[in-house]
């Protein structure tokens, strides 16, 4: 893969923004490396074209080649996406006891991973936890279940045969309440595929659990089936997370991507073997660069992009510090203040300025304003911009004109601009201006 990827980066050399062509050539490689990753065929072409609305046009970092760039907004991409909306380690359960429902395929993984999750959560939070299996189909499930109970040390339900999933359901939620459990796992049974029996004895069992979480375990080695197994669970039981196990195998995990754009719900923990600590959160990063295959390229645009950053903030820094602070300057600030989310954000990342942000409020400084200064700045000329002492009434005139607005505007920033010059001189003088510039980059 790295091959055919150095042949295309070889085709891609020109820097500036990403044009559509270059987004194209690069993204093709992505969708055979989705597809290499086991990730499901629709769910690989749609995320190809939303990255591919998204790159084009944006800019290229310096030493980086288009397709290296569209590689890093792709990974960017898929963390976006596989991440959920708050941290994945935190199930409901709160006003115990609160059930945890278990479902998927046999041999996903569901009897192990309620394992791991009962001890994780006897020994992070301190919780009391009961297991119960509703396994009824194979007697060894009920006694592997027991048996893993007794190596964590916690409770399993007493096994009482000839019962329903249903019956052994209503038990446990008695056991749980009376026996002051904070929390009980009820452990289905699966099937080898999906079936219409293993969903009514799911959905009656969740009739009556009324589980505060329901976790699908996924093998993170199933491939295109990933998607079946997901939207059959999700659309008749209801699922609120997903565990994935098996990712100490060699499967790149295309599973995780599938589901998690399949079912919207979150991706919780990662299994990483048999043993029962073997059982992470689920971290969207790591599972992304895993998907894409292509780390040293993420690593290297990130790595790139820092040194960049850094010249430019040792670059502006030695600037400032000598005095020179014209309207180019001021203008890159600007924009870069409307990049980290306005004035607001930036003010408060610079020693010092907090009383500075507060009187920028009050007098209506706000994204619009940023705005408004940089049209004003574009419509000068380079001179006027490199020395804006020259400005004066007739070129003030044509200025405010050129961006549509009044001269009393561009006064109001050629002030600003001043208050900033000599402030830069005096920070530039404490040695504080990197540091300052550092934050704002
Ligand atoms: P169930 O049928 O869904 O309850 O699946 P089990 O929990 O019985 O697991 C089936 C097999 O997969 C067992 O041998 C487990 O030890 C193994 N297993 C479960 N999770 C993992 C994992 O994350 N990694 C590895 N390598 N094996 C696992
Ligand atoms: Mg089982």
């Amino acid at each position: 893969l790295s091959e055919r990827l150095g042949s295309v980066f070889d085709r891609l050399t020109k820097q500036g923004a990403l044009t559509e062509a270059d987004v194209d050539t690069a993204l093709r490689e992505v969708r055979v490396a989705l597809l290499e990753a086991d990730v499901s065929l629709a769910v690989a072409r749609d995320f190809v074209k939303a990255v591919k609305g998204k790159a084009t046009g944006q800019a290229v970092t310096k030493s980086v080649t288009p397709g290296q760039q569209v590689v890093k907004i792709v990974h960017d991409e898929l963390v976006r996406t596989l991440a959920g909306d708050g941290p994945a380690d935190a199930l409901k359960i709160d006003n115990p006891p609160a059930t945890i429902l278990m479902v998927g395929l046999q041999g996903s993984g569901k009897t192990t991973t309620t394992a791991k999750l009962a001890k994780r959560l006897k020994e992070k939070s301190g919780k009391r936890v009961l297991l119960a299996s509703l396994d009824t189909n194979r007697p060894a499930a009920m006694e592997q279940l027991a048996i893993l109970a007794g190596q964590i040390g916690v409770d399993s339900l007493p096994i009482v045969k000839g019962e329903t999933a249903v019956q052994i359901a209503k038990r446990a939620k008695t056991q749980a309440a009376m026996g002051g459990y904070d929390v009980v796992f009820l452990d289905t049974a699966g099937r080898l595929h999906i079936d219409e029996v293993l969903m009514d004895e799911v959905q009656s069992v969740r009739d009556i659990a009324q589980p505060r979480e329901t976790l699908l375990v996924v093998d993170g080695l199933t491939g295109q089936d990933a998607v079946n197994v997901a939207t059959e669970f999700d659309g008749k039981v209801g699922i609120t997370g997903v565990v994935l196990t098996r990712m100490d195998g060699d499967g790149r995990g295309g599973a995780a991507l599938s589901m998690r754009a399949v079912t919207g719900k979150p991706i919780r923990f990662v299994g990483l073997g048999e043993k029962m600590d073997a059982l992470e959160t689920f971290e969207p990063d790591r599972v992304a660069g895993r998907i894409l295959g292509m780390g040293d390229i993420v690593a290297l645009v990130e790595k790139a992009r820092e040194t960049f950053e850094a010249e430019q903030a040792e670059r502006m820094a030695r600037r400032f510090a000598k005095g020179l602070f014209n309207m180019n300057d001021l203008r890159s600030q600007l924009e870069q203040m409307l990049k980290m989310g306005g004035m607001q954000g930036v003010m408060g990342m610079l020693p010092g300025m907090g009383k500075m942000a507060k009187a920028a409020e009050d007098a209506g400084f706000d994204d619009k304003m940023l705005r408004r200064q940089i049209a004003l700045i574009q419509a000068m000329t380079k001179k006027e911009r490199a020395n804006p002492d020259m400005l004066q009434a007739s070129r003030k005139k044509r200025i405010a004109a050129g961006a549509g607005l009044d001269v009393a505007e561009l006064n109001r920033l050629l002030k600003q601009h001043k208050q900033m010059a000599d402030m830069m001189k005096k920070m530039g003088k404490g040695g504080m201006m990197k540091q300052a510039v550092k934050a704002m980059m």
